[in-house]
């Protein structure tokens, strides 16, 4: 099925949280798919496992090379791999709150199409999927909290809904390398280990590696109807619909680079949206210390929250003693910060930033080629900086009256973990990407499974809402009926 013109009901591009998530419904509806993914399966030989492999020489990153807003060049934290960035996140698995579903103009946020009603079933079958459930609070942890408490009680702690298996707790370097990892026994409840390998014996499944879809095919005489892909290597599928889920930096250049070959972009009203309202949290680490030696595993047992600062939270981060230390400031000596680093906690400050269209991706023509822009503020959504601000002051006094001085560093763009928000879902084609169904407004058989919909990103992490999502969408594509009622279902949607 990998030859050039090769056809399927459905062909997805990315195999991540929204791709995999969109396949599983499809797939067991009956339905042909195949899922096109950039990257190759990660290996289980315990190199994602590595300090040395992973964190400090970057090995699995995927190396791009972008510019910010000011023309500045660096590269973005992602990954091409099997599974995409579930492979590496954390697993803390949250729903968003039902009032995350509403407009927030005093923050900068717009509504979603959809309600926290009509996505709560998918939110069940993706806690299932991934097998989400808490830890109980570890010893270290428990003590920080019962001293914050002391201090400052309006300081509330939930425990963390995680996608890991009880079983991790039995194996000391997955155990403490989890958040940032990728594991090698399948221990984590993500796209590949949960979803992938449902699929992999099925006959009307196909997963094809090293493929970089370039951009879409149209019908030959209506640039609405997207009818395949293209990769960069000039091999084609074609299909009735495709699902793009190349993840939030990568989805909205695939679309923008179709609209502009075929003509649209002067016509389409969402063209211009596309690419805009990039959401990343304005995101802060903080590592506090004390006099006592910590000794917790996982860490990332509990959140925190606070009523005077309604879109934040702090999380613990899974990260042990030698990965604390590489957090603390490169002018205390490395002895010296190994030695601190063994009495600290860390934590992962987020803030929902507010949806900017300034905020963007995009692709520049340049001499020889293209080049990958990505410009974002967090001033640009000043009520989410000034509350970050006041969360990250709040936070380490409250650390401080319990004996607990801190540092912090706030998170640079280069840290885009949960970029979301590119083809926002709404339901103004000027202001948003797709609809409430998925599918891009204005062209038929072209849906957005990816974090790229997210119209909100939360005070929480967006990795569930993805699946969630995904679970929804393949759901309504699978009860479309093949040719016919999908296509009725896609000309009663033209605009
Ligand atoms: C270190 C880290 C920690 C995180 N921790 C958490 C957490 O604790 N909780 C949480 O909720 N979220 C967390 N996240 C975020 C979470 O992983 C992402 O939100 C989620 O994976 C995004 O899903 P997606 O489907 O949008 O994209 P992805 O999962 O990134 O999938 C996109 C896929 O598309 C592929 N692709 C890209 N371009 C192309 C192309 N042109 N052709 C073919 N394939 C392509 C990529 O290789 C990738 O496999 C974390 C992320 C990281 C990196």
């Amino acid at each position: 099925m990998s030859d050039s013109n090769a056809r399927a009901d459905v062909v997805i591009v990315g195999s991540g949280a929204g791709g995999v998530a969109a396949a599983l419904p499809l797939v067991e509806s009956g339905r042909r798919v195949v899922m096109l993914e950039r990257g190759q399966p990660l290996p289980r030989d315990g190199s994602t496992l590595d300090v040395g492999r992973v964190v400090e020489r970057g090995e699995f990153l995927a190396h791009e090379p972008w510019r910010d807003g000011d023309g500045r060049v660096f590269e973005p934290e992602e990954h091409f791999n099997v599974g995409g960035k579930t492979k590496w996140y954390g697993a803390a698995l949250f729903r968003f709150d039902p009032a995350e579903f509403g407009a927030d103009p005093g923050h900068g946020c717009p509504a979603w199409p959809i309600s926290h009603e009509e996505l709560a079933p998918f939110y069940a079958k993706a806690e299932a999927l991934l097998g989400v459930h808490s830890f109980a609070v570890e010893p270290d942890l428990d003590w920080i909290l019962a001293r914050l408490r002391r201090v400052a009680a309006r300081w509330h702690a939930a425990p963390m809904p995680m996608g890991l298996s009880a079983e991790i707790i039995r194996y000391p370097d997955e155990a403490s390398h989890f958040d940032g990892f990728a594991s090698a026994r399948g221990l984590k409840g993500e796209a590949e280990s949960r979803g992938l390998c449902r699929l992999s014996d099925r006959a009307n499944f196909d997963l094809v590696t090293g493929v970089e879809v370039a951009t879409f095919l149209g019908a030959p005489a209506d640039p609405h109807r997207v009818i395949g892909v293209e990769a960069t290597d000039g091999r084609r599928w074609q299909a009735d619909r495709v699902v793009l889920a190349a993840g939030a930096l990568h989805s909205p250049r695939l679309l923008a680079r179709y609209l502009d070959r075929s003509g649209l972009a002067a016509s389409l009203p969402a063209a211009d949206a596309v690419g805009r309202y990039l959401k990343l949290h304005a995101l802060s680490a903080m590592v506090s210390f004390s006099w006592r030696p910590m000794r917790d595993v996982l860490r990332k047992t509990m959140v925190l929250t606070h009523p005077e600062f309604p879109h934040s939270t702090a999380q613990p981060l899974g990260f042990d003693a030698d990965l604390i230390a590489r957090l603390i400031p490169r002018a205390v000596p490395r002895a010296v910060a190994r030695c601190l680093a063994r009495r600290a906690y860390g934590f992962f400050l987020q803030t929902e930033d507010g949806s900017s269209p300034e905020n963007r991706v995009m692709e520049r023509a340049v001499a020889g080629g293209v080049e990958r822009v990505m410009d974002y503020r967090l001033e640009r959504s000043s009520a989410a900086a000034r509350e970050h601000r006041r969360f990250v002051r709040a936070m380490r006094r409250a650390f401080l009256s319990a004996g607990m001085p801190t540092v912090t560093r706030r998170i640079a763009i280069s840290g885009t973990a949960h970029a979301c928000g590119t083809l926002a879902a709404g339901s103004d084609p000027r202001r948003s990407v797709v609809g409430a169904d998925g599918r891009v407004h204005g062209l038929r058989g072209l849906y957005v499974a990816d974090g790229s919909v997210l119209s909100r990103i939360s005070r929480v992490n967006p990795a569930l809402t993805i699946f969630a999502w995904g679970l929804r969408l393949g759901t309504l594509l699978a009860g479309h009926d093949g040719d016919g009622v999908g296509r009725a279902a896609d000309a009663n949607h033209e605009e």
